[in-house]
């Protein structure tokens, strides 16, 4: 079945599912215990801790294992709320993850800030380091790719400016990391991932911290350096470092999988009048498309791509009705009313161009049906 949700999740890699294996098979015990094989334990974790280290330009002492991207947020969010210089804001981008919003309105409340967006979903630089001029901000969190639209921030410029004016950087690296280059990344001063975004299994993911903190998210033992207790998932580890090393070897193919979706995005304006994607011409992820469709709700389309064989999304949790429309939309302009037509399509490596167009395909055949109840607008589009 094509699967074209890779920003919500991704099948486990079969690199992930063999080291996954092979560590609970064979390197199962306590990384804490005393005797031999629990010491062979310890030392594929830090063998695994070095070569994602590595892969992301971090120092190693920086990384520590946890949960994934929502647990690293609330973390970030909980500790500078304590130790930031007190009546701070937080400077939170408008597009950010709802883990990132509601660990930021929950750590610092009435203290936080938005940074705008433009139409296409980009940050301003110039509004950002005005803003830091101004003084009192505390910390400043940003994704690196966002998980509707795909667009991609400034994040080593951000970093930049974040260093100059002596702020502390969040940066939501969980839809950059495994589908683009992760270099100036480690800039920021906290870096969160999951590795289910990249082929890795749920639950696993990480946190870069700063050089040398003493910062603490779980309370417990001295694991990971006494920056998160608990005992240490070293399955889900090796299985995240397979899968990080398994879409490294992919990235250079990028730039012609971009051409896939945009030939995908074409193919389709050429044949709905009114539709529009979200974020076109601002720098995207290849794999993300967000398209504002000119009738239908999104759920809708998604039942009946369902029933084609495509999985696609509805771009955010409001399109079943009960909750508001998507925060990024918004910010970037967009009504309620055309936010409830959003339709997002999110590949991923083993993706072919086939099953684009053949996505494409299915999208108008959808599109015809609705046209044709809406009041027969068919003969206009059908090419
Ligand atoms: N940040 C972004 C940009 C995401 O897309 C997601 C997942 O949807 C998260 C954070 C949260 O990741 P997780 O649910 O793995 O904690």
């Amino acid at each position: 079945v094509p699967y074209f949700d890779h920003n919500a999740t991704t099948p486990l890699s079969p690199a992930a599912r063999a080291a996954w294996l092979a560590a609970s098979d064979t390197a199962w015990h306590n990384p804490s215990s005393p005797y031999r094989q629990a010491a062979r334990a310890r030392e594929m974790l830090e063998s695994c801790r070095s070569e994602i280290a590595s892969t992301l330009g971090a120092a190693t002492d920086r990384l520590v294992f946890n949960s994934g991207a929502t647990e690293g947020a609330n973390a970030v969010f909980a500790w500078t709320a304590v130790h930031a210089r007190p009546a701070t804001v937080a400077l939170v981008g408008a597009t950010e993850h709802p883990c990132v919003q509601a660990a930021a309105s929950a750590y610092w409340p009435d203290r936080i800030e938005h940074l705008p967006v433009s139409a296409r979903g980009e940050i301003d630089l110039n509004a950002l380091a005005a803003r830091l001029r101004r003084g009192g901000v505390g910390m400043v969190s940003l994704m690196a790719a966002n998980n509707e639209t795909g667009t991609l921030h400034p994040f080593q410029e951000v970093a930049h400016l974040c260093r100059e004016g002596g702020v502390r950087f969040h940066l939501d690296a969980a839809q950059l990391v495994g589908k683009a280059e992760a270099v100036g990344l480690a800039a920021a001063d906290y870096v969160t991932v999951s590795a289910h975004k990249f082929g890795g299994p749920k639950g696993t993911g990480l946190l870069l911290v700063p050089d040398g903190t003493d910062f603490v998210s779980l309370r417990g033992g001295e694991q990971e350096r006494g920056h998160r207790a608990g005992t240490e998932d070293l399955a889900g580890v090796a299985a995240m470092a397979a899968a990080l090393r398994t879409s490294l070897e992919q990235l250079a193919s990028g730039t012609e999988r971009a051409g896939w979706r945009d030939a995908f995005e074409s193919r389709l304006k050429e044949a709905i009048p009114g539709l529009e994607i979200a974020g076109a011409g601002a720098t995207r992820l290849w794999n993300t498309s967000l398209l504002i469709m000119p009738l239908g709700e999104s759920l809708r389309w998604v039942r009946k791509l369902d029933r084609r064989g495509f999985q696609v999304s509805s771009g955010s949790a409001c399109s079943t009705g009960k909750e508001g429309p998507s925060p990024t939309l918004t910010a970037m302009g967009y009504g309620p009313e055309a936010a409830k037509r959003a339709l997002r399509v999110s590949a991923g490596w083993s993706t072919a161009r086939e099953e684009w167009e053949a996505l494409a395909e299915a999208t108008l055949e959808v599109w015809r049906e609705l046209s044709e109840e809406a009041g027969g607008l068919t003969e206009v589009v059908v090419v």
